[in-house]
This record gives structure tokens, C-alpha cells and sequence, in this order.
């Protein structure tokens, strides 16, 4: 059996969702969670991915943060993988991915200097307020260099697992 260990990061502004995001893809797994001193959340989850292969997760939250701040290079430190999480219903927290991204990409790469794999979510697409296109996100997300976006409902259950392995499948293929 082989076990693969991936730090993920789960970014984007305050009130998204991640931490709502981070908790409903852990239910019912092994889960421990605390706050780091440095007001991140961190939690585990292992996913058996083949007969030969598990998985497991470290999920790196950034807690209580309102809007975007550049983040130390601690907190990027050795991370595989990243969600950046924006809110359908919030413009705002939409252009901020952009910010994000570029932190992301500014402080961590994989060896041959590629960023790491990073999914964008659209989260609370069952609100019918929502303010952010399709074909803008779309647009944002090839334009920006992640590997795939897709829409979410933490609230109904949407696309939680379906984005994570996504993104682990990339992660295990640019290894
Ligand atoms: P964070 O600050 O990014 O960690 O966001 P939270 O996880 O604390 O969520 C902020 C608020 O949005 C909370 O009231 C959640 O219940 C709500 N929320 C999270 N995801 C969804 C969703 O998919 N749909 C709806 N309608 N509300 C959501």
C-alpha cells in the first residue's frame, strides 16, 4: 500500500464558505481539527484511492480572514495542492481570487518551477442571487492557470468530492 501525503490549501475571502467547505468534505472521516496560533484551521482526511493507493489530506484553512492579505510563506510551505473559493453572489470576492492566485503562485512551485494544481469554486450556486457569470469564470480560470472550475454547494452537497479528486488527480499526475 502506498500512502500519499498532499498539503492543500484552501484560500479565497472571508465568508466563501471554505470553512463550511472543509468541514462537510471531512464529515464522518477521522477529523481533527484546531486553530494554529496563526489563525489557520487544519484538518485531515484520508481517501482510499485505488486497492494499492490512500491518500491522505492535510486541508490548510485560513481562519477569520475578511479579505484578501498576502499570506507568510509558512503557511505555502510544501502545499501540493489549492482550492481558491469565491461566493456566486459576491463580485468582490470573485476579483480577489486573482490576488490569491498570485500569491499562491508567487510563493510555492513544484520543482520544475510549474505552479501547483489549483481548482477554482464557485461556492453557494444554490443562491439565485448569484452576480458572476459562467463565461466570466470560465474566462478567469483558463486566463489564470487552473485546472478546472466548477460550481459548489457546500449547503446542498454539490461538488464537494467530485472537485477534491480533480484536484488530487492532478496533484498524483504532475508528481
Ligand atoms: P469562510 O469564512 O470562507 O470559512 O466561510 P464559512 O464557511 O464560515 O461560511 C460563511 C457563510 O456562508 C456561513 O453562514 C455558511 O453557512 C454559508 N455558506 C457556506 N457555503 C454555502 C453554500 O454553498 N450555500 C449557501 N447558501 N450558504 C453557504
Amino acid at each position: 500500500m502506498t500512502e500519499h501525503l498532499m498539503k492543500i490549501l484552501i484560500v479565497g475571502d472571508g465568508y466563501v464558505g471554505k470553512s463550511s467547505f472543509v468541514h462537510r468534505y471531512v464529515n464522518g472521516q477521522f477529523n481533527s481539527m484546531y486553530k494554529m496560533t496563526m489563525g489557520v484551521e487544519f484538518s485531515v482526511k484520508v481517501l482510499h484511492w485505488s486497492d494499492k493507493e490512500k491518500v491522505r489530506l492535510h486541508l490548510w484553512d485560513i481562519a477569520g480572514q475578511e479579505r484578501f492579505i498576502s499570506m507568510t510563506r509558512i503557511y505555502y510551505k510544501g502545499a501540493l495542492g489549492c482550492v481558491v473559493m469565491f461566493d456566486v453572489t459576491s463580485s468582490s470576492s470573485f476579483l480577489n481570487c486573482l490576488y490569491w492566485k498570485r500569491d499562491l503562485d508567487d510563493k510555492v512551485m513544484l520543482p520544475n518551477g510549474d505552479s501547483i494544481p489549483c481548482i477554482l469554486l464557485a461556492n453557494k450556486c444554490d443562491l439565485s442571487q448569484r452576480v458572476v457569470s459562467a463565461d466570466s469564470i470560465e474566462k478567469f480560470s483558463k486566463d489564470n492557470g487552473f485546472i478546472a472550475w466548477m460550481e459548489t454547494s457546500v449547503k446542498e452537497n454539490k461538488n464537494i468530492g467530485e472537485a477534491m479528486r480533480i484536484l488530487v488527480k492532478e496533484i498524483l499526475s504532475v508528481q
